[in-house]
């Protein structure tokens, strides 16, 4: 890899910044002095300092972000804000991307990554992983609901969804449920509501397989996954 291409990717500064660093002999390789920005580098074996502070190479970020509402999962849009406004550009850089999508009225687990192996597995429907939703619903949820939603509700456009688990956590006029699903279809949880008659009124993911939201991370924050969370998602 090349001197230049590694300090801007860890986000040192741009391609013309770090040249500019490279000029004034505040980049080292090794401990030597490097002044050449296309000397090839083993990212795994050579030491890079600049003004004396090691730079270590990471190819891959993962974050697990607590998405706000306001925000759509795209890395770009013309009009809308996306999930990408909410990182700092130290994270940036790194070209993370969300792995699947929510709503943009959608809070809660979102995960964001430019492992695009593991984003591809972790999106794939045939590994068939449990998505689990809080919901507050506009009508009363019933525990006929659950056994409609166990069958495999038939959505307005006559697909039949996979069985899904709903848990009532309240019923009432406004209700709250917690829902898990294996399929990520277009608003699938807000349609396989409107197929029994009800509506969504809010919606938050809180858990991916064994990967759960941090109840600590407040709405639009992020931090990187731990060891062992990434573990669960390999
Ligand atoms: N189902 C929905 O309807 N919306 C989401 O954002 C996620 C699942």
């Amino acid at each position: 890899m090349r001197l230049d291409k590694l300090l801007s990717n860890m986000g040192v500064g741009s391609r013309k910044e770090v040249k500019a660093l490279l000029k004034k002999k505040q980049v080292t390789v090794n401990g030597i002095v490097s002044k050449d920005s296309g000397e090839k580098i083993d990212p795994n074996k050579d030491e890079i300092a600049v003004n004396g502070e090691i730079i270590r190479y990471q190819q891959y970020i993962y974050l697990m972000m607590n998405k706000a509402p306001g925000y759509i999962s795209a890395t770009t849009d013309k009009r809308e804000k996306t999930v990408i406004d909410l990182l700092g550009e130290d994270v940036q850089h790194f070209k993370p991307f969300p792995v699947g999508r929510l709503d943009k009225d959608t809070e809660g687990l979102l995960l964001l990554t430019n492992d695009g192996e593991l984003a591809h597995e972790l999106v794939s429907p045939k590994k068939d992983i449990g998505k689990t939703y809080f919901a507050r619903i506009n009508g009363k949820v019933t525990v006929d609901d659950t056994a409609v939603f166990r069958e495999g509700v038939v959505l307005e456009d006559g697909y039949e969804a996979k069985p899904g688990e709903l848990t009532i956590l309240q019923s009432d006029a406004i209700s709250e449920i917690e829902l898990t699903i294996t399929e990520g279809k277009f608003h699938q949880v807000k349609r396989m509501f409107e197929a029994v008659g009800k509506r969504v009124i809010y919606l938050k993911r809180l858990r991916m397989g064994e990967l759960q939201l941090d109840p600590d991370l407040k709405l639009g924050a992020y931090r990187p996954l731990t060891e062992s969370e990434l573990a669960y998602c390999k």
